[in-house]
């Protein structure tokens, strides 16, 4: 008997209709003789309205703690619900949240980490013939308390937990039927990925394609979970996201990602000495800021400009936590900037081919486009542009690498 973890995202479950089409999913999956572990994210523009009555209670800036317990709250509400129908439909069904089931994650609230997910309950309750329904994107710390896994963190849960039960493989359903060489709800000429590489995808999520969560990624890597990508609202087999193997595309650039979610900050005027950096970025990593990009001008008269990236949600926290360290190192300006965008080219093939770069910047420089700054990995080059520009930066670098054709990049 298989054992097969299927997730579901908030489109999917958004109202009673759709959690009746997806329960008769299950139902089939365990008829087809497996054990089915459901994991649900919130009914689709749950946890937006609880993120947004939480910052409005609290001027911008919730207490963590609370935070957490209010945004989990959404999963509650979806996983009673799919059960209920369930039952109702005569299957065995139990709704378990995240400290029930105990997923142990990380105190960091809002973006907590997966430590571990005790199975013993969920085989418990597969032995007793029940489908188990999880909630998604949240946990609990060593001190009890609820935690999330940052926005869109459902995938990572449900990864975990078929990496915990060593599930034969984990099932996506969204609201499309895969991944496709770019968000296709931006660009129509987006082309399926039929088998996709962890690397691959894990560069896509990292730099934005949020239709796996970055974390959920590395996750099926480390634990070599097979997923499958699929739509709730069609029969089709999606994309897998497996190990690199020798039948899948080696395109050069096999995908182009958007992330609108980053702000750019620059301080300027910064003594330029041994240690100033780390002073800098160190009460920001203690805050579990994530600092992405980083850009250092060349010094003069001893001074240098520090430019770098954080999410938009951090920026806040960043801020405040700037304006004391510039000072204290004696930095003299802080810009920041949310009207930026993050644009990226992601594929394997790229470790061996020269001119990807230029490339990309020159389609860029053709439309106008400016770049601001420019960062590199062996499978990915990024550049932040105007916000404004970021449908037409993704069509043209689609167009630009043939995306819309298999094989369609080459030389
Ligand atoms: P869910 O609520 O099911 O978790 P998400 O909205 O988080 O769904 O993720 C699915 C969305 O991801 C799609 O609707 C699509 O707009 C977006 N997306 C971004 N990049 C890609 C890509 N490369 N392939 C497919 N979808 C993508
Ligand atoms: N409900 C959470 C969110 O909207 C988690 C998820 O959907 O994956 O971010
Ligand atoms: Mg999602």
């Amino acid at each position: 008997m298989a054992v097969i973890v299927q997730k579901y995202g908030g489109t999917s479950v958004a109202n009673l209709e759709r959690i009746q089409n997806v329960a008769r999913r299950v139902i089939k999956t365990k008829e087809d003789g497996n054990d089915v572990v459901v994991v649900l994210s919130a009914m689709a523009g749950e946890t937006d309205r609880l993120v947004q009555m939480a910052s409005s209670a609290s001027g911008g800036t919730p207490d963590e703690r609370e935070y957490d317990v209010l945004v989990s709250s959404g999963e509650q509400v979806s996983i009673s619900l799919f059960s209920i129908v369930l039952k109702h439909m005569g299957y065995r069904a139990i709704s378990l949240l995240g400290h029930q089931v105990k997923i142990h994650t990380s105190e960091i609230h809002s973006n907590a980490r997966i430590l571990k997910v005790d199975t013993e309950l969920i085989y418990d309750e597969l032995k007793k013939g029940r489908i188990v329904v999880i909630a998604g994107f949240q946990g609990v710390d060593k001190e009890g308390n609820i935690t999330t896994l940052g926005r869109g963190g459902s995938d990572t849960s449900a990864v975990a937990i078929a990496a915990s039960l060593k599930a034969d493989y984990c099932e996506i359903f969204t609201d499309v039927d895969g991944v496709y060489t770019t968000d296709p709800n931006l660009y129509s000429k987006a082309r399926k990925i039929k088998k996709i590489s962890y690397d691959e995808m894990l560069s896509l999520a990292g730099a934005g394609a949020k239709v796996l969560h970055h974390r959920s990624v590395e996750l099926a890597k480390t634990y070599g979970v097979p997923v499958y990508v699929k739509s709730s609202f069609s029969e089709d087999s999606g994309t897998l996201v497996t190990k690199e193997d020798k039948d899948m595309e080696r395109e050069v650039v096999s995908g182009v990602a958007y992330d609108r979610d980053q702000a750019k900050i620059t301080v300027a005027h910064v003594p330029d000495k041994p240690g100033v950096a780390a002073r800098l970025f160190t009460p920001l990593s203690d805050h579990d800021i994530n600092v992405d990009m980083i850009i250092q001008n060349a010094s003069s008269e001893g001074y240098t400009d520090l430019t770098f990236t954080v999410s938009k949600k951090s920026i806040e926290k960043a801020r405040k936590l700037l304006d004391t360290v510039a000072k204290e190192i004696g930095a003299s300006l802080i810009d920041y900037d949310e009207n930026i965008s993050k644009i990226s080219i992601v594929g394997v093939g790229m470790q061996t081919q020269s001119g990807v770069a230029s490339k990309m910047f020159a389609a860029l420089a053709n439309e106008g486009i400016n770049i601001q700054m420019i960062s590199t990995s062996e499978i990915k080059i990024s550049a932040v542009i105007e916000a404004k520009y970021t449908e037409l930066a993704v069509r043209v670098l689609h167009d630009t690498f043939g995306l819309d054709q298999e094989n369609g990049n080459n030389y």
